[in-house]
């Protein structure tokens, strides 16, 4: 289907229609919030697509999150047809990684590399300091990455940071960052830092791989282009900047893409991770000629809501002023609401939004809950299980970084790159086979000796000094294990067939199985589930992020790609999917600041509003990360469409102790008139009096209170192993599962021991669920 100019024009202001049609020098959107940046970004490409000025294969389009790139994918496709399908939309990192997948032989690495997250660069790193023979107080493994990360942000490389180092503690860190890196190649794996370093680092220095990508990405797109680094923008700049005199010179050089960013200096957040929000302000030094367009009109919120915001943002120095204008009208007044503590805060949230849903003035999933940390999800958890709000948590402790799950990735890892040390050493012994510390040590030591990658020196562990003869026998059966498994996967089996054999022949399974504890009954549940996602990831039809389907010799997805992917999931692609109308309300969602970037809701409470929770205890002795605090803020509020809370907590317990925070200075920055408050301090018990209604409460409530929901589930589940209480369902009954989260069940089949439940959780699907190990509860 090939839409009309004037269709693909629609529904947009001239400013976003010229920056939709332009041609011929790099573009800038500079705008705030919600008017329409990321709208015409994704219709500039169905423009380039329909009207023939690019073919979809040439489009690079970058954004912040995964869940965003399906997205903006989908969007396209609806504007200009399934042709769009083979364009690249991805984030920076998933865009490297298939970059690398194809080129990073060029450095002597195997196209089979593994992506260490941050528990596997922390638990390499604690290695490389042991190796140093560091004091461990001194050099915490987390500080000595942030500094590797940082200066990976900044592309510098290990031998840069050695010349670099202007005192002993850069010495040593540079001397653990070049062990690291050594450790890392030897695995034949990248951290997550090295995607973008090691794929800048190889267009620099193979000018032949550079111009094939120029060649290819004739149009490059980004979103957000104020949280770029300094290695993403080296990147941009390899693809889309006129370098003078480049290597290749002559007639075959390849004319740089054309650029297009859009994004907003006062929303950069990620200051902490490399961001440098000069990248925007720069724009026009960066890329001469470049043209800027402006846009002023925000479509997303109320005036009430951007007049707030805009009062907020002000107050930061050095910026260039907006002037953000909403045709929406002034909608309500923002709602302020002082609470007593945490509970009464989240109780206030729960209360609001039966009311909202009551009078049909929203339904759940149009509702977002901001908090500044991580932390604070659980008591608004508890209190939405305690009522039975549906709600979905984004963040947090997740799926992938559970225990088991990793054990069972570790193995597949190891499987797809032997060389993988730390994956194939933390399986080793994992379930017990008698590979103890002892002769995980002997087999070390050979490894150094015979410079030999620790898989090698397992095959040889007879040449081991000293190993005992028990643990030779181990080693043996375990090689011969891995062996067969490998097969299996030169084979290009499928993902979950290997993983079930994984989880089988290891005998993992068996031992979770046999276990008495009752956790053990939930990992067992996280490993089905685990398998069930290798299961559908292996039954999609070939397309998605990590599948070139221009590439026809490309073969089906296999292993490692499903290693990938689950390798660059990111926070916010666990967003639940909004029910498109149906009987379905959706759920609320909850969700750090951080990741609410890009997204908007008719209803946003924004909580936690306290001077050392937001802006954050650590921000407020430094101006400059203050103003971060306040961005942050910025764009809290910038995601409501038409209704904005804003509440606070007098007493708010922080490491099992209460603390006393004043209100944010940011509420101070509302503009009076335009918050409602519902409750004020005043109205309520003074903190200091002998008596506080929620605190004895609190007390009492005793370890439930003090672990939250996780404690309150390991709690029911223990009755339930105790008793084998299955839990007595019918169609329709709603239940909470620890992973999946809000669900309704559809069907039972079954009775006793016996009994499935196929429950449908919403955007993860309907599952089938055999009742005496789900970790269901009824609601
Ligand atoms: P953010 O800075 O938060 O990322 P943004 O600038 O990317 O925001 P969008 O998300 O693209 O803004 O747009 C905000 C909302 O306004 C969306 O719901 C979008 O569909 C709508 N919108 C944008 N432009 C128009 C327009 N010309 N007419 C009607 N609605 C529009
Ligand atoms: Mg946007």
């Amino acid at each position: 289907r090939t839409p009309s100019p004037e269709e693909l024009l629609d529904g947009l202001n001239e400013p976003q229609r010229a920056a939709v049609v332009h041609a011929g020098s790099p573009l800038l959107v500079v705008a705030g919030a919600g008017s329409g940046k990321t709208r015409v970004l994704t219709r500039r490409i169905a423009w380039l697509i329909s009207e023939r000025k690019a073919h979809p294969g040439s489009i690079l389009a970058i954004t912040f999150t995964n869940k965003a790139a399906a997205e903006m994918r989908e969007r396209v496709e609806d504007l200009v047809g399934r042709r769009a399908r083979i364009m690249w939309v991805s984030t920076f990192h998933s865009a490297c990684v298939r970059i690398l997948r194809k080129e990073i032989d060029k450095f002597g690495y195997k196209s089979s590399f593994s992506i260490y997250d941050a528990a596997d660069s922390k638990r390499l790193m604690t290695l490389v300091l042991r190796d140093l023979d560091l004091d461990p107080k001194r050099y915490q493994p987390r500080a000595v990455l942030n500094w590797v990360s940082t200066q990976k942000n900044e592309l510098v490389d290990e031998e840069k940071a050695t010349a670099n180092a202007k005192n002993h503690l850069e010495e040593t860190y540079a001397e653990a960052y070049t062990i690291y890196q050594r450790r890392l190649r030897e695995a034949n794996a990248l951290d997550f830092d090295d995607l973008i370093m090691t794929t800048v680092h190889l267009l620099q220095a193979f000018p032949e791989v550079r111009e094939t990508y120029r060649r290819r990405f004739r149009h490059v797109l980004v979103d957000e282009y104020q949280d770029t680094n300094h290695a993403q923008y080296a990147l941009v700049r390899e693809l889309c900047a006129d370098e003078p005199g480049a290597e290749t010179g002559g007639a075959d050089r390849v004319e740089p893409s054309e650029l297009m960013v859009v994004g907003d200096a006062d929303q950069s957040i990620y200051a902490f991770r490399g961001a440098n929000i000069r990248n925007i302000l720069q724009f026009e030094e960066d890329f001469p000629n470049a043209r800027s367009i402006l846009l002023e009109q925000n479509y997303r919120s109320t005036q009430t809501i951007l007049n707030a915001a805009n009062s907020v943002i002000s107050r930061n120095k050095g910026r260039k002023p907006k002037n953000l204008w909403s045709d929406a009208g002034d909608g309500d007044k923002i709602t302020g609401y002082v609470a007593d503590d945490e509970h009464d805060e989240a109780r206030f949230v729960s209360e609001e939004i039966d009311k909202l849903t009551d009078a049909a003035k929203a339904k759940p999933g149009d509702v977002a809950v901001f908090y500044r940390t991580n932390a604070q999800s659980r008591v608004f958890e508890e209190v939405f299980i305690r009522v039975g709000m549906p709600y979905k948590v984004v963040g947090g402790v997740r799926f992938y970084e559970r225990k088991e799950v990793r054990d069972a990735l570790a193995y597949l890892r190891m499987l797809v790159n032997p060389a993988d040390e730390i994956s194939l050493r933390r399986i080793l012994n994992v379930p017990k086979r008698g590979i103890g510390d002892r002769a995980e040590a002997c087999v070390e030591a050979l490894a150094q000796r015979e410079r030999l990658t620790f898989w090698d020196a397992l095959r040889r562990a007879e040449e081991a000094p000293g190993i005992a003869s028990r643990s030779l026998n181990s080693i043996r059966a375990f090689v011969d294990m891995v062996d067969e498994l490998q097969s299996m996967v030169d084979a290009g089996e499928r993902a979950d067939v290997v993983l079930e054999q994984v989880l089988a022949r290891s005998g993992y399974l068996k031992e979770l199985e046999d276990s008495d504890d009752p956790q053990d009954e939930t990992r067992v549940e996280n490993l089905a589930e685990l398998v069930a996602v290798a299961r559908e990831f292996a039954d999609e039809p070939v397309s998605g992020p990590s599948v070139d389907p221009a590439d026809t010799d490309a073969p089906p997805p296999g292993l490692g790609d499903f290693l990938e992917r689950v390798a660059l999931v990111a926070d916010s692609d666990q967003i639940p999917d909004q029910p498109e109308g149906g009987d379905d309300n959706g759920v609320v969602t909850l969700m750090t600041l951080h990741t609410a970037k890009g997204l908007e809701f008719p209803v946003v409470f924004l909580t936690g509003l306290e001077d050392g929770v937001f802006p954050h205890m650590r921000s407020l002795g430094d101006q400059t990360e203050l103003e971060e605090e306040r961005r942050l803020a910025y764009v809290g509020l910038t995601r409501a469409r038409e209704r904005l809370y804003v509440s606070r907590a007098v007493v708010r317990s922080a490491w099992g102790a209460p603390a006393h925070n004043p209100a944010s200075r940011f509420v101070d920055e509302l503009p009076v008139d335009l918050v409602d408050w519902r409750r004020t301090e005043a109205a309520q018990t003074s903190w200091n009096r002998p008596v506080m209604p929620s605190l004895p409460q609190r007390n009492a409530g005793g370890v439930t209170r003090r672990f939250g929901t996780a404690a309150i589930r390991a709690d029911s589940a223990a009755k339930a192993k105790g008793t084998r209480e299955i839990p007595s369902l019918d169609p329709g009954d709603r239940v909470l599962h620890d992973s999946f989260g809000m669900g309704t069940v559809v069907s039972l089949d079954g009775a006793g021991d016996n009994a499935v439940a196929s429950i449908d959780f919403g955007s993860e699907g309907v599952k089938r669920l055999l009742l005496r190990y789900a970790p269901v509860e009824k609601l």
